[in-house]
């Protein structure tokens, strides 16, 4: 998987990408990040990329020109022309399903994050990006967006986790769209906090059973909205072993 991330602040990234997952997996060749300053395709002496709104108002906008002009070219550095992902409050929400469907559609993505009061709608009317929101809060800029967007997706990616099992058993995942059971590990008594019985005895049905329900009755108090409506066929989970082609 490729990711091509068009920023104002490159210097927000060497540090997330040199740590633990993600940098094992650009080690092995398996994930690709290139950062590009869109500061570089501006052709004016101050390297102007945001002027004032027409109309009025607060803050400033990010120019039409340089970031159209630094899309193509970077979209021109592959093979892959990829698809263009734009990080905004305006977006559709990620939530897992989307970040699985991401990973199993594209290979190249290329993440665009504003600044100031984000981007002149001709970016988005020339280059028609998938709009991309992390949340209805408001970031300064769209960088810690794509780093959510890299985050979770790199986890699809065949061989970036030790335990290819976990994404589908992490939360929200397609194992089941609950919230994940309690976990424990030792010791198994910690100031009169006990673990359960039914984990220390080896037996592997009594486990699973056990999971599910808590899973169940967590996602019932916690988030209701996740669990299917009663009667729904369609919205059961996929299993490891019903996935799809990814
Ligand atoms: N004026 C914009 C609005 O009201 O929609 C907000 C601009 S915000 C201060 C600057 C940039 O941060 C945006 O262009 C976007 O790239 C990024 N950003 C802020 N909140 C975001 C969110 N919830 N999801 C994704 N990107 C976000």
């Amino acid at each position: 998987m490729r990711f091509d991330v068009l920023t104002l602040f490159p210097e927000i990234f060497p540090g997330y990408m040199s740590q633990s997952i993600l940098n094992k997996s650009i080690q092995n060749g398996i994930v690709e990040i290139h950062i590009h300053n869109m500061r570089d395709w501006t052709t004016d002496k101050h390297n102007k990329i945001d002027d004032r709104p027409f109309g009025g108002g607060p803050g400033m906008i990010l120019a039409v020109e340089p970031v159209v002009r630094c899309v193509r070219d970077v979209r021109a550095m592959d093979d892959d022309p990829g698809v263009v992902m734009m990080m905004t409050p305006s977006g559709q929400r990620l939530c897992q399903p989307l970040v699985e469907d991401f990973a199993t559609h594209h290979r190249r993505m290329i993440l665009l994050c504003g600044r100031y009061e984000g981007f002149d709608q001709r970016v988005i009317d020339i280059l028609k990006p998938i709009e991309v929101s992390i949340g209805d809060y408001i970031l300064n800029g769209g960088e810690v967006a794509a780093m959510v967007m890299i985050d979770s997706l790199v986890r699809m990616v065949p061989g970036v986790l030790g335990d290819e099992l976990s994404s589908w058993d992490d939360s929200f995942s397609r194992g089941n769209r609950m919230l994940e059971y309690p976990q424990y590990t030792r010791p198994r008594e910690f100031e009169g906090h006990n673990v359960p019985e039914v984990l220390l005895g080896g037996n592997h049905s009594a486990i699973e059973k056990w999971r599910l329900q808590e899973s169940l009755e967590r996602t019932k108090i916690r988030r209701s909205d996740l669990l299917p409506e009663p009667n729904n066929e369609s919205a059961t989970a996929e299993t490891p072993n019903t996935k799809s082609e990814t």
